[in-house]
């Protein structure tokens, strides 16, 4: 641990620095996320990631049927399905780093 205003080396009990005086913070607050509101953030990309999910599906089986109807290239049915599941899976991936965030 070190003083937060001029970097001495300090102890676990040392609430004031014995250099600079200045009030460290409380040792529990390191486990409080510095950026609470990107942390809540996560929970919202989930939800959107669900509401994704079953348009996702839909989206896959309406390419499947367009390229039996329309007989599109394998190309343009590959790029569309990564497209589709690309978008779908980014609020997941999204949740889970904003998650980490401390
Ligand atoms: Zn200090």
């Amino acid at each position: 641990m070190q003083c937060i205003s001029c970097g001495k080396k300090l102890t676990e009990k040392d609430k004031i620095c014995p250099k600079c005086g200045k009030k460290q913070p409380l040792a529990e607050n390191e486990n409080i996320t510095r950026f609470p509101l990107l942390k809540s953030l996560s929970p919202i990309f989930l939800l959107i990631g669900l509401v994704l999910v079953p348009l996702g599906l839909t989206g896959i089986a309406f390419l499947i049927f367009i390229s039996i109807q329309e007989k599109i290239s394998v190309l343009r049915f590959i790029i569309g399905l990564v497209n589709i599941l690309f978008v779908t899976a980014l609020p997941f991936i999204l949740a889970y780093i904003f998650k980490q965030i401390k």
